[in-house]
């Protein structure tokens, strides 16, 4: 085996780190860790640390480590065939079997899924099938889309331009025009703080109708969001907005592309975050919670009145021209059905709405009193902690952003991992739907802990 120190040598002068300060990095300023293993909602690095994952890898390993049923139906896909594309109608009776289980467990109205690799590429082909729609109903310039500030969407060039942080725009040349962004429903950061969550949805809905008026709804596709805002904040939208948000959409002729990246497969308690606030979807991004991420795999479920017309567009122009060389790739398939049976087996929706609410009970007696506690939230398996240089102002620390990694770090120290949001002074937790109470309690005081190292 290699030693710690070659490893982490060629780390700092090999490998290009996604997200990462490249430089502070390369310099050995930016903290490197070498993961070797995991089992349940542990992790254990090189170094001999046993750690307790709060943020399942990135909110992707839902079935927790080391789960034997996934890794054996990888090596067993790997022995009988490694791989086979899924072109001109070619399959493997892994990525058949995983498209009918993954619609069986879709809401209502939807047709297909198409498999991609990653939540930015999925989101990259759901734009492209929202642009061919358009253009086979004789809609051309009906071509715009609508995002939310903090929306995270994926870093592709689409999917970037989607995602509404400025992190991921900046020096990139993003956002592309044909994005627009619109209010993120984030009542803690409300205009007026006499607001009531009514007013801020109704001041909301507002925001979306002057920018729909202002483009012309003619030039607007769809408005793609994610049912619990994720990296953006793990926000749970305000009352009444999504049952809003839909009416505008369907009044304006504007599909509507929920991200479920984050939510499918049981982290709201629900299979779908869909289920869970009542949508009605014209297209779902699926990815992390489909194969626990034993593998990459994403998808694109398709509902039915985009898939007529998907249809009524190859009789017109011939072959859908658009495929990756590992759509459904069958180790990624095996993986995701595996996966799916194990999540029905385990309970783990269930869990992951009676675990996740007690975690939040959880973190608000640990923490909730702390003066630089501004709000704790969540839904299901995911958990937020805000916080604040001022509790009565809800002002920003001084650089924003500056306190979240500080306690993520003493939480570290405490064998607890858990996420500095970026841009933002806020906590986020988001565990395998395994955890149990134990784990969360164990989450809560670690977080309790290293608050009052940083803060007092
Ligand atoms: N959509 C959402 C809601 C996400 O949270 C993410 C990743 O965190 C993505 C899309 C992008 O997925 P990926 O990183 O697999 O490209």
């Amino acid at each position: 085996m290699l030693t710690n120190d070659q490893l982490a040598h060629w780390d700092r002068e090999s490998f290009f780190h996604p997200s990462t300060h490249l430089s502070q990095f390369a310099r050995g300023e930016a903290p490197q860790r070498i993961i070797t293993g995991g089992e349940g909602v542990f992790i254990t690095d090189r170094d001999g640390n046993r750690l307790l994952d709060g943020f399942a890898g990135l909110y992707c390993v839902n079935a927790g480590y080391g789960r034997r049923q996934i890794t054996d139906a990888i090596a067993k896909q790997a022995h009988e065939l490694a791989y086979y594309h899924s072109y001109a109608g070619h399959g493997t009776e892994a990525s058949i079997t995983l498209s009918k289980m993954v619609m069986d467990r879709a809401p209502e109205g939807m047709a297909r899924v198409y498999f991609g690799l990653g939540g930015s590429d999925a989101n990259e082909t759901n734009i492209k099938l929202v642009w061919y729609y358009n253009n086979i109903r004789g809609l051309p310039q009906k071509k715009k889309i609508i995002s939310r500030w903090r929306g995270y969407h994926g870093s592709g060039l689409v999917s970037g331009s989607l995602t509404g942080l400025e992190l991921f725009h900046k020096k990139f040349d993003l956002p592309l025009s044909q994005v627009v962004h619109t209010e993120a429903p984030f009542y803690y950061r409300r205009p007026d703080p006499a607001m009531t969550e009514a007013d801020f949805t109704a001041w909301l809905l507002a925001k979306l109708e002057e920018t729909i008026a202002r483009e012309g709804a003619d030039t607007i596709a769809a408005f793609i969001g994610e049912p619990v805002l994720g990296t953006g904040g793990i926000v749970p939208p305000p009352v009444g907005y999504w049952q809003g948000v839909q009416e505008i959409l369907k009044r304006h002729d504007i599909l509507l592309i929920v991200d479920e990246v984050i939510t499918g497969f049981g982290r709201l308690g629900t299979m779908f975050g869909s289920q869970h606030y009542g949508l009605q979807p014209d297209l779902i991004t699926i990815a992390k919670g489909l194969t626990s991420a034993y593998a990459p795999l994403s998808g694109s479920i398709v509902g039915t009145k985009m898939w007529d017309v998907l249809c009524q567009g190859t009789d017109e122009n011939g072959v859908f021209g658009h495929g990756w060389t590992y759509s459904a790739h069958p180790i990624g398939a095996a993986a995701g059905v595996a996966n799916l049976k194990l999540i029905d087996e385990l309970g783990l929706v269930e869990n992951a709405g009676k675990v996740g609410a007690y975690l939040r009970r959880a973190m608000t007696d640990a923490v909730g009193d702390h003066p630089n506690v501004g709000e704790i939230r969540g839904e299901g398996m995911l958990c937020a902690v805000e916080l604040t240089s001022d509790r009565a102002t809800r002002a920003s620390f001084d650089p924003m952003g500056s306190v979240a990694p500080k306690v993520a770090g003493e939480m570290l120290k405490r064998g607890v991992i858990a996420r500095a949001m970026p841009q933002a002074d806020m906590l986020g937790f988001a565990p395998p739907l395994c955890l149990t109470t134990d784990e969360a309690d164990q989450i809560a005081r670690v977080t309790g802990e290293a608050l009052r190292a940083t803060l007092g």
